[in-house]
């Protein structure tokens, strides 16, 4: 620190290098903070269905006025009560708001809302933060990034874990995935809808993670599954080998939390005739997207591909719209 360059004191050089330095990163901040600072301007929710419902009803409650679109208007009811603006396109939302979440079922419904016609990106603002919770191929999430960069605005991947009760209660577990720069305005919002929000790196690697858990749980539920059902069969009173698994080392969150039984417990989807919860086509999507990330990096996923076309037999069986619990009900069936 004591050289000096060209007759130039370095100690003189650094201060002034950090006015340039800090200047410049405070033109930069200052870009990325105008729209977070504003934090009750309004936020779009495009999706509201089973999980989008409740995640925006959060964001009402903290404060944030919402401007929502569906495709099916009547799903935007319960928030238009509770005073949200509801428009007729994701291109209007983007007219309107600086930050937008979006909700949707699969890859194709997210390609549509942002790239379609009437999409995001038609009307989206400069700086807009676009955030993705929908569960889809990590490689979407990385075109839409791109397609929003060329329109100035930034995208990030926010899946979720936890079902519908863990969305009304703001309980969600949400995994992101973009430029770190913006992780903080993102997690403003996303604290709002979850008790966890984790940044995975870049854009893509929060369905990465996600993508990786839903497997997990898939063979978790088809195991605890096939369990029950054989213990059943041999005579064991299932309330009795569902808290034996759980004081046991088979127990995991599909035996101790959303057990696939009926009678077993209570408020989960098995007590309600599997109705609500997480659809099983729901969950074959999510494994197709397994397999096809598995296929892309070579990776043996053997239970996981099994898993796969159990989902897809039982939604062709007329399982599609029950919740994923039901595979206990489909192998009582093919008995
Ligand atoms: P859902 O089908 O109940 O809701 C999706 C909503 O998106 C519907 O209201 C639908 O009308 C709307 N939509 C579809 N296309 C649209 C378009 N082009 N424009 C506007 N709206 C459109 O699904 P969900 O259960 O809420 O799940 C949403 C996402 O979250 C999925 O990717 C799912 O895998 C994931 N997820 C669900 C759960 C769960 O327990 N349900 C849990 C974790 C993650």
């Amino acid at each position: 620190l004591l050289i000096i360059i060209r007759g130039f004191p370095v100690r003189k050089f650094l201060q002034r290098f950090s006015i340039v330095f800090f200047s410049s990163h405070f033109l930069f901040l200052s870009s990325v903070s105008t729209r977070s600072m504003a934090s009750k301007t309004p936020v779009g929710f495009i999706g509201l269905g089973n999980m989008g419902s409740p995640m925006a009803k959060n964001l009402l409650r903290n404060g944030y006025p919402v401007i929502a679109t569906d495709v099916f208007p009547e799903s935007c009811k319960g928030l238009l009560d509770l005073g949200a603006q509801v428009v007729d396109s994701p291109a209007e939302v983007a007219e309107k708001a600086d930050r937008i979440i979006t909700m949707l079922p699969s890859s194709p419904n997210v390609i549509d809302v942002y790239t379609g016609p009437n999409g995001i990106l038609k009307k989206v603002k400069k700086g807009t933060l676009l955030i993705d919770s929908s569960t889809i191929d990590p490689s979407v999430s990385k075109e839409m990034a791109v397609a929003a960069e060329k329109m100035g605005a930034v995208f990030m991947d926010a899946p979720v874990s936890g079902g519908v009760g863990a969305a009304s209660m703001a309980k969600l577990t949400f995994m992101v995935g973009g430029v770190e720069e913006e992780y903080n305005a993102a997690q403003e919002l996303l604290t709002c809808m979850g008790a966890n929000v984790v940044y995975c790196g870049q854009v893509g690697s929060g369905q990465a993670a996600k993508i990786c858990n839903n497997m997990l749980l898939a063979i978790g539920m088809i195991g605890t599954a096939e369990t029950m059902n054989l213990g059943i069969r041999l005579g064991l009173d299932p309330k009795l080998l569902a808290k034996i698994l759980n004081m046991s080392s088979g127990r995991c969150w599909s035996s101790d939390t959303y057990n696939p039984v009926p009678g077993v417990m209570e408020g989960v989807p098995s007590a309600n005739n599997y109705q609500g919860g997480f659809g099983a086509t729901l969950m074959a999507k999510d494994l197709g997207l397994a397999q096809n990330t598995a296929t892309n990096t070579k990776t043996p996923i053997p239970l996981g591909s099994l898993a796969h076309q159990i989902y897809r037999v039982m939604c062709s069986r007329g399982y599609a719209n029950k919740d994923f619990s039901s595979v206990f009900q489909f192998l009582r069936e093919e008995e």
